[in-house]
Parts: structure tokens; C-alpha cells; sequence
């Protein structure tokens, strides 16, 4: 993808330092402790309970759900799982958190020294290394409402799960952050964890960033990006700050250690609060809750279920299908693409559909704002186009017809050729007859093209097409064309 240059390529003597922690939300179907839905969107305050409310003697209960997730996630990042993790209380007082902490994993995570894959722009791949990952619950929703002074608190969102994705600070550009992201939502959302929809706050990412020295090993003063909500502006978000710091260190200035907002009005970010020192939140292990211990059968169970992952379905569509690592790289990234894809192109295994898929289904959904499972020309249809296609009924610009009328009404192709007369035109006595025609009628244009004005053959294709209401085989159209005009 062309993006603007980086400020870097300025200043060569200098190198960033990103580090992301995602947050991932989990779709169990209940809570972590309690048995209120898990569906955060619901009417506010209607998914609530004592547990999830903080109210004092009740005691929370693990769901095992949230377990087979996270080992889930484990396996697909290659990480290591602790025989025996623990659950600790993070305290800090806000209103959508009325137990007054959160219940995380500080000392002893899930999981740890992971990895996730990403391919670099040379084509080559790097591993992102994983810190670790650890389970938490969320906390409820606050709502600031305009001019009154007022504020909501919704707690439907109190002790939903999530998995907490912290990755070393191995990443080295903005590009980079962003290809780390799509992957470890890809992997999310192909385990069926996490719908890994941004908008909504399903995978929310929190970038850390610092600039240093090229040779040296400290690590700079970072800032935390929070939550930017969509790929869009990633990139932005984090090239902007790379700059606002190279501009600071580089006249002799000190970055701060806080944490910005990325403001997508102004192109800028913005500083929200200085960073709070972990001592601030009083960690201790959570006496309420026994620690959890995780066998080697429990692991082989949970591996008996994992879907194909991103990256394999990459290396897959490469070294089966044949496609680029720029295509596979497309269609990979989310799960429906994938689906809809193999699905097409299990049913005709052509270049054709390749191209339609990423060129015509892609273009027009994401022009016009559509889910792939949505999209009137399902996977059957499109290969239905692209055999009329293949098999000389229609041509290129007849298919064409076809996939706009179905994307806007729906249809069958097949009927719409009918109705539409699409039909190819390539019977070559009439196309001989109508070459010769237009020959006989041009005889100017014949003598210049004699005469060696190659580009002039175009005329005659074109007087062809028009001739044909653009229904003529254009390969037949060609031989005939040379075998009149060149002898
Ligand atoms: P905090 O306690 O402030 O959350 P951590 O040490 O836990 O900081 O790291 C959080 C994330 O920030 C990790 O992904 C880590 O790799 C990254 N990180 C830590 N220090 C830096 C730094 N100086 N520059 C960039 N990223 C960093
Ligand atoms: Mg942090
Ligand atoms: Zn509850």
C-alpha cells in the first residue's frame, strides 16, 4: 500500500519503538464470574448482578469458557502456558468499576514469550514476540452526557472477559504496527474468540511508542496511544507521534511519559494523563478465586479444536492455489473473505475468480458498505459468471453487466444474459461479414493503417464492438481483423 514517507527517512540516525497491548474481548456466552449474558450492547444495566455490581459477600466462580479461550490463544501464538497461573486485584476507584478493582492477572499470566507473525514489505516474515497474555474482566461504561453535568454508568460491560495481548517492543514502524494488528485480529477471529470488530470496541489497541538513537540498546521514553478504533487511521495516529518525538529529541528536547489521544478531526494527538506507576494500583493476588491449573490433557483437548490460522491459510493459498503473497495477504485477513473465497474457488478453481473476488467483490462491497455474507452475488453466483465467462457465452464486458445488475437487484445469471441479450457474438461468417463492411466503408483508414499506422487497428475493433453492441468475441474479432487488413 503506498503510505506518505515516513519522517525517519529525514532523520536515518534514528530508529521507533512500539510496543502494542491489545485488548480482546472474548464472546463467551456468559460472564467471567458471574452468570449475567455476556452481551454488552444490551438495554444499559439490564445484564447486571451482585457479582458483576460489586456488592459485599458474594464470591465470584471462574467460567471454564474463558479458560479454553485464552488456551486457544496460547496455542495460536505459540506461547508458553503456565502449569499454574493466578488472578490478582488491580484497585483504582471510578464509577463503572464498583468493586473498586479489577480482577487481572499481574504476577502469574496465562500465558507468556509468544509470538505472531507478520510479513514485512521485502516479502519476508518477522516474529512479533509476545510478552504475554494474560485474562482480566472489563469494566462498566461511563457516559458523559452533553451540557447536563450528568453522567451514566451502564455496568452491562462489568465483568465481561478479555484477553490482554502485550507484545515486546519489536516493532519497528507503523506499517509494522498495523500488520501486527490485522494478524492477531485475524488469529482472534478465527478462532472464534473475538469478533474483532473495532467500531464496537471488541479489539482495542493500546500503542506505546519511543524514538531512539540508532546502536542504542536503552529503550527511549515512551508515550501509550489509546484506543484507536480503526485501521484507517493506525497508521496516522502512530507516524504522527513518531514525528511529534523525533522533533523533540532531536533538538534536544525530553519526550514526557503519558498517554495521547489520537485526534482524527485535527491529525494530531493529544495528551490525555501522565502515566500512573504500577505501585498506584496496589496489586495482590485475589484471594476469592483458586488459581488455575492448566494439564497436558486439557491443552490436547483444546488443540483437537483449532481451526486453520491465518498464517497457514496463507502459506496454503500460496503453495496450493498459487496465489501471490500480495493476494493471499488480502483475502487472510478476515475470516468472510476467506470463507467466500475458498468457497468460489473450491467450486472453480480459476485466475478468473481470483481476480473478480478481489477486484469486483471487494470493490463493490466495500464501496457500498456491504457484509460479504450480505452481498447478492453469493460465491455460487460469481462462479456461475465466470463460467458464462470462461465458456465464450458472454464476454468480458457482458460478465461485467451481469455482476452489477445481480450486485443491485439480485438475480440469476444465467436468466440476465437472457434478458439482457448478452448472449457473445461470435459466429465468425457473421463477424466477416460485418469486418468487411466496415473495411469497404473506411477506406481511408485502411490506407493510413497500410501505411503503417499500427495504432489505427484499435478503429476497427471499435467500429466492431459498436457493430456488435459490444457483444463481439474480441479474439475472434482480432484474427479476423488481421487476416483482412494484413494480407
Ligand atoms: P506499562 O507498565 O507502562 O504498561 P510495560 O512495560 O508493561 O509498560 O509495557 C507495556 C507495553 O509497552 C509493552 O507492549 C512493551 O513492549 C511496550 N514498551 C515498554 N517500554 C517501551 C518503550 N520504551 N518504547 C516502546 N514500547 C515500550
Ligand atoms: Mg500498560
Ligand atoms: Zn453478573
Amino acid at each position: 500500500m503506498a503510505q506518505k514517507k515516513s519522517i525517519l527517512t529525514a532523520y536515518p540516525d534514528y530508529e521507533v519503538v512500539i510496543g502494542i497491548e491489545v485488548h480482546v474481548q472474548l464472546t463467551t456466552k456468559s460472564k467471567i464470574f458471574c452468570s449475567c449474558k455476556n452481551t454488552p450492547e444490551a438495554e444499559p444495566n439490564s445484564n447486571i448482578c451482585q457479582i458483576c455490581t460489586g456488592q459485599p459477600g458474594v464470591l465470584p466462580v471462574l467460567n471454564e469458557q474463558v479458560i479454553a479461550y485464552a488456551v486457544q490463544a496460547a496455542l495460536a501464538t505459540n506461547s508458553a502456558i503456565t502449569p499454574l497461573s493466578f488472578f490478582d486485584r488491580k484497585h483504582y476507584f471510578y464509577p463503572d468499576l464498583p468493586k473498586g478493582y479489577q480482577i487481572t492477572q499481574q504476577y502469574l499470566p496465562i500465558c507468556e514469550h509468544g509470538h505472531v507473525p507478520i510479513r514485512l514489505e521485502d516479502g519476508s516474515t518477522k516474529n512479533i514476540r509476545l510478552r504475554r497474555i494474560h485474562i482480566e474482566e472489563d469494566a462498566g461504561k461511563n457516559t458523559h452526557v452533553k451540557g447536563s453535568g450528568e453522567s451514566l454508568v451502564d455496568l452491562n460491560r462489568a465483568g465481561t472477559p478479555l484477553l490482554e495481548v502485550v507484545t515486546e517492543p519489536d516493532i519497528r514502524s507503523a506499517d509494522q504496527a498495523r500488520a501486527y494488528l490485522k494478524m492477531l485480529r485475524a488469529i482472534v477471529q478465527y478462532l472464534g474468540i473475538c469478533t474483532g470488530n473495532m467500531q464496537e470496541g471488541a479489539f482495542r489497541a493500546d500503542t506505546n511508542i519511543s524514538v531512539r538513537k540508532k546502536g542504542t540498546s536503552e529503550l527511549g521514553t515512551k508515550c501509550e496511544l489509546k484506543n484507536i478504533n480503526s485501521f484507517k487511521y493506525i497508521a496516522d495516529a502512530i507516524e504522527h507521534e513518531i514525528e511529534r518525538q523525533i522533533l523533540l529529541v532531536a533538538s534536544g528536547k525530553q519526550v514526557k511519559q503519558e498517554t495521547r489521544l489520537w485526534d482524527n478531526k485535527q491529525k494530531i494527538t493529544i495528551p490525555m494523563r501522565s502515566k500512573e506507576e504500577a505501585a498506584d494500583y496496589r496489586y495482590f493476588r485475589d484471594p476469592d478465586l483458586p488459581g488455575i491449573q492448566i494439564t497436558n490433557d486439557y491443552i490436547a483437548t483444546i488443540k483437537n479444536r483449532m481451526p486453520e490460522l491465518p498464517y497457514e491459510k496463507f502459506d496454503r493459498y500460496i503453495s496450493s492455489f498459487g496465489l501471490s503473497a500480495y493476494e493471499a495477504d488480502i483475502i487472510v485477513e478476515d475470516l468472510e473473505r476467506a470463507k467466500y473465497f475458498e468457497k468460489a474457488y473450491a467450486l472453480r478453481p480459476s485466475k478468473n475468480i481470483v481476480n473478480w473476488f478481489l477486484r469486483d467483490v471487494l470493490g463493490y462491497t466495500n464501496e457500498h458498505n456491504i457484509f460479504l455474507k450480505d452481498f447478492l452475488i453469493t460465491p455460487e453466483k460469481l462462479v456461475s459468471i465466470i463460467t458464462l465467462l470462461e465458456n465464450g457465452t458472454v464476454n468480458n464486458s457482458g460478465a461485467r453487466i451481469i455482476f452489477d445488475t445481480i450486485a443491485q437487484n439480485g438475480g440469476n445469471p444465467v436468466t440476465v444474459v437472457q434478458e439482457k441479450g448478452l448472449q457473445q457474438v461470435d459466429s465468425s461468417d457473421q463477424l466477416e461479414e460485418i469486418a468487411e463492411r466496415i473495411v469497404k466503408a473506411n477506406p481511408d483508414v485502411v490506407a493510413n493503417y497500410k501505411a503503417g499506422k499500427d495504432k489505427l487497428f484499435g478503429f476497427f475493433v471499435g467500429q466492431m464492438m459498436k457493430e456488435t453492441g459490444g457483444k463481439g468475441n474480441p479474439h475472434t474479432i482480432q484474427t479476423i481483423l488481421k487476416k483482412l487488413l494484413d494480407s
